[in-house]
């Protein structure tokens, strides 16, 4: 998956600002931040969208959200609160199509998103 951004990122073919990195999953900051803290995490393995998941990826999606309350921890939002999501598709605005879960954090944030 060469043209992928994101695996290019985790064969470090591009540049990005790493914050963590184990055998299966990687966080990077979000180039465009959209807080304080902003920080994809994604699997190494390149999967499109929660669309193409399959019970075999259920332990490595487990593994993201666990590492963004982790990173959140470490980055003393854990109290105050975060958001974590998952775009997929054209309605929720995805433009990636390698599935990263943002953590968003260190400000109020409104709900409903737009
Ligand atoms: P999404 O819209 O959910 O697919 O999110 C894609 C995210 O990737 C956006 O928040 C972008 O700002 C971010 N992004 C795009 N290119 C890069 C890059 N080279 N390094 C880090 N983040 C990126
Ligand atoms: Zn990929």
């Amino acid at each position: 998956m060469a043209a992928c951004l994101f695996c290019q990122i985790i064969n470090r073919e591009l540049n990005a600002s790493i914050v963590y990195e184990d055998e299966r999953v990687v966080a990077f900051n979000d180039i465009n931040a959209q807080g304080p803290t902003h920080v994809l995490v994604v699997p190494r393995k390149h999967i499109a969208s929660l669309n193409d998941l399959t019970a075999d990826d259920d332990e490595s999606v487990g593994e993201l959200v666990r590492r963004a309350a982790a990173i959140a921890k470490s980055r003393g939002i854990s109290a105050a609160g975060y958001r974590t999501v998952f775009n997929t598709n054209r309605d929720a605005g995805q433009t990636v199509f390698h599935i990263h879960l943002h953590l968003i954090g260190g400000r109020p944030m409104n709900w409903p998103p737009g």
